[in-house]
């Protein structure tokens, strides 16, 4: 079945969605309602204090007709982890997972066919209605997942041109790894400079040469038959692309160097013939086409190994590759 999809990715919503509320100490029982708008109190910790995390994964249509998950697990593995890092209410881990396959089993016939998918947006926002409790963590919290049907993010032929920035950093250090929207808010400040001052896509945050990550998406150099990328730390988000990318990588033939890389590195490799990606959910894999290092723009040779590592990934998504990873979860 080949539905449409919307030209603006994340725009439209399967209008039903599951809420689990934390309340008195407890997770209660799911409760389905439209997805359009949520009732919050208008003193909610998380709109005042921050107390709020998502997560971000597809549901896919196979060429047979399956309706999978990718990696449903490992998402909902690290919204625990985020839960836990913002100390907030954590959610039980198979309520959680069986509201979101019931949730792709009720959206099933809104899943689109490759190259499209349906992006799933576990939230969790802190819920306690009093102003004064600053210096509180909150003690209710709502669950609540969205399905969207999107477009293939990825376009060929698209310029991905990173501004390499080494004195502003994406969010504070100590929450890197945490999958929240005030981490967003963070960083778009240098991400509106970068685009205004010199048009560049994204911001590849390196703070003091040390080689991060973009605004949302986790960065790789393709350095002949060697991957380089950082090694996980606090610092930044331990994506599950990235980690799908190094698995399937290693499977391909290819070194993977998991280790601090400099800005000077870098821009060595690059000008030697290396190839960059940028990894997340939604594009998979995004070749990096050229990068803004001290006003100077370096281009980046070619995209041929991105691409290849790319259809490995894809392949597996939407069943054209067998799955030997245990990544495809069918509803
Ligand atoms: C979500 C996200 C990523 C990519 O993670 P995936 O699990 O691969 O989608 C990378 N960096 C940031 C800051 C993110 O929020």
């Amino acid at each position: 079945m080949s539905r449409p999809v919307p030209a603006v990715f994340g725009s439209e919503f399967y209008p039903e969605m599951p809420t689990v509320a934390y309340q008195n100490g407890a997770w209660q029982p799911v409760r389905w309602q439209e997805s359009a708008t949520i009732t919050l109190p208008a003193g909610a910790h998380g709109l005042h204090y921050g107390s709020e995390c998502f997560e971000g994964l597809k549901a896919f249509c196979q060429k047979n007709g399956d309706i999978v998950l990718f990696r449903p697990d490992d998402n909902i593995a690290r919204m625990r982890q985020s839960a836990r890092l913002l100390d907030m209410p954590i959610p039980e881990a198979d309520t959680f997972r069986e509201a979101l396959f019931e949730l792709v089993r009720r959206a099933a016939d809104y899943v689109p066919d490759a190259p499209n998918a349906m992006y799933l947006r576990p939230t969790l926002v802190g819920t306690d209605p009093v102003i004064g409790k600053a210096g509180h963590s909150t003690t209710s919290a709502l669950l609540y997942i969205l399905a969207s049907p999107v477009g293939d993010y990825f376009k060929v032929g698209s310029p991905m041109k990173l501004l390499v920035e080494t004195e502003h950093m994406r969010c504070a250090p100590h929450m890197g790894r945490i999958k929240c929207g005030g981490n967003y808010a963070s960083a778009l400040p240098w991400l509106n400079q970068a685009h205004e001052k010199y048009g560049a896509n994204q911001v590849l945050f390196c703070p003091n040469g040390d080689v991060q990550e973009t605004g949302a998406s986790n960065f790789m150099l393709i350095d002949g038959n060697t991957i380089r990328t950082k090694g996980l730390t606090d610092e930044f988000l331990h994506g599950v692309t990235r980690d799908s990318v190094l698995k399937v990588a290693k499977d391909l033939g290819y070194t993977i160097d998991e280790r601090n890389l400099t800005v000077a590195e870098l821009q060595k490799a690059i000008e030697n013939g290396a190839e960059a990606i940028l990894t997340g959910t939604a594009a998979v894999i995004s070749p990096v086409t050229s990068f803004v290092i001290n006003d100077k723009e370096i281009p980046v040779a070619g995209q041929e190994r991105a691409l290849a590592i790319r259809a490995a990934i894809t392949a597996i998504q939407y069943g054209d590759a067998p799955d030997r990873y245990g990544w495809i979860h069918k509803i």
